[in-house]
């Protein structure tokens, strides 16, 4: 059956369609409806870009693509969304890689044998590591794990859960892990071989001409009129009544957060141009130790080893990952997924599905922490009929 929305396209076919928020997300949508339906489409985006959160920008000084809210790679094992996107771009040959400083040693990160037999300082086969790390398991002695620490515990044992994933992950969180949802921890693989590919997906890569290429090309349409630095909720009064919206914003703002706010875990990031040519020799290293205050340090020329000038350049550029609890006013990024939220964040879907001209989604509209491509497929599926 037609969905109301779909019907509504249909009966009206002459207004334009309104995009809120002009992340992946929005920007997918806004492709769609001009390109399949050759509607004219207003897209309007808050802050003075487009991108979202995976706007990066080229820096005048370096020729480096800084990644203005952190790393992102584009990965998917999702045929089509492969296929979509390279419409638009095409991608390099980066293959992501993370390591991880913990202790006074560097290790591998997610955990693979290589990991295992650093840090016990061990050769073992893939076989001899499963059992080894099978006795370390049944020592913890945990049946059915309950929390994100008794979880990974029963997947690599105390020593590495110690070093690699507490400090980590209490920084990330800024919880005790004993009080987090195991759910988290099943984003990161454990390998019981030297396969240290970050994400096991078919397909990967930074656009081939860098992030802002491939969002001007998702919105080149001339049908698309992108309205940056403009809010919402300044003019959502002159949209008329029946337009047809797609919101990618925050759910719980759209209804005037009547059934409270939706909580979020943010970050901060600290920028620095150093005239060093490589200054950790891989993009992406981790910090285990609680006493570190930082969760990361993203090094960006390595995601483009193939702009030769930049890459040779004597500088580099380098930003520190600093999590901070999140408030109005700051940046969203991870939801806190707690009982009271799922129960908020119900409560506004039941209010969005009140209205057959609003489309909800995206990661702040669905309150659900979505990589780049399940954005993007989640944005097609919207238009599979
Ligand atoms: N994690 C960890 N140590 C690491 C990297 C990740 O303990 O070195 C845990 C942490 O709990 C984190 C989760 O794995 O929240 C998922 O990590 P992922 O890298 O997917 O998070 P993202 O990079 O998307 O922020």
């Amino acid at each position: 059956m037609m969905t109301d929305w779909r019907k509504r396209f249909q009966d009206n076919e002459i207004a334009p369609v309104y995009v809120i928020g002009a992340g992946i997300s929005g920007c997918v949508i806004a492709e769609r409806v001009s390109t399949l339906f050759g509607r004219r489409v207003v897209l309007f985006e808050k802050r003075s870009f487009v991108g979202g959160n995976s706007r990066a920008e080229i820096d005048p000084e370096t020729g480096i693509e800084i990644h203005r809210y952190g790393s992102h790679i584009f990965h998917t094992t999702n045929e089509k969304v492969w296929n979509y996107i390279r419409k638009f771009t095409e991608f390099n040959y980066y293959r992501h890689r993370v390591m991880i400083r913990s202790g006074g040693h560097v290790f591998s990160m997610p955990i693979d044998l290589k990991t295992i037999n650093d840090f016990y300082g061990t050769q073992y086969s893939p076989d001899e590591a499963r059992l080894f790390l099978a006795s370390e398991i049944r020592k913890a002695g945990i049946a059915t794990p309950k929390n994100l620490e008794e979880r990974a515990v029963s997947l690599v044992g105390r020593g590495l859960y110690k070093r690699l994933i507490r400090g980590y992950t209490a920084k990330q969180w800024g919880r005790d892990p004993k009080t987090l949802p195991e759910s988290i921890i099943n984003r990161l693989p454990v390998r019981y071989s030297y396969d240290d590919a970050y994400f096991g997906t078919a397909w990967q890569g930074i656009p081939a001409k860098g992030f802002g290429a491939m969002f001007d090309a998702l919105l080149a349409n001339p049908l698309i009129e992108v309205r940056t630095g403009v809010d919402y909720f300044a003019v959502r009064d002159a949209i008329p009544k029946n337009a047809i919206i797609f919101y990618t914003g925050m759910i719980d703002e759209l209804f005037d957060f009547c059934y409270g706010q939706l909580e979020w875990r943010s970050l901060r990031f600290e920028t620095e141009t150093i005239p060093i040519r490589d200054y950790q020799g891989t993009s992406v290293m981790n910090y285990g130790d609680p006493t570190v205050p930082f969760t990361r340090i993203h090094e960006f020329k390595h995601y483009h080893p193939e702009w030769k000038k930049s890459y040779e350049e004597s500088k580099t550029v380098i930003c520190r990952e600093y999590p901070v609890p999140w408030k109005s006013g700051r940046d969203a990024y991870y939801p806190v997924n707690s009982d009271l939220n799922q129960q908020r964040f119900s409560l506004y879907q039941t209010e969005v599905a009140r209205n057959p001209s609003l489309i909800v989604c995206g990661r702040l509209g669905s309150y659900n922490y979505l990589d780049m491509d399940a954005a993007v497929a989640n944005a097609l599926k919207l238009f599979d009929s």
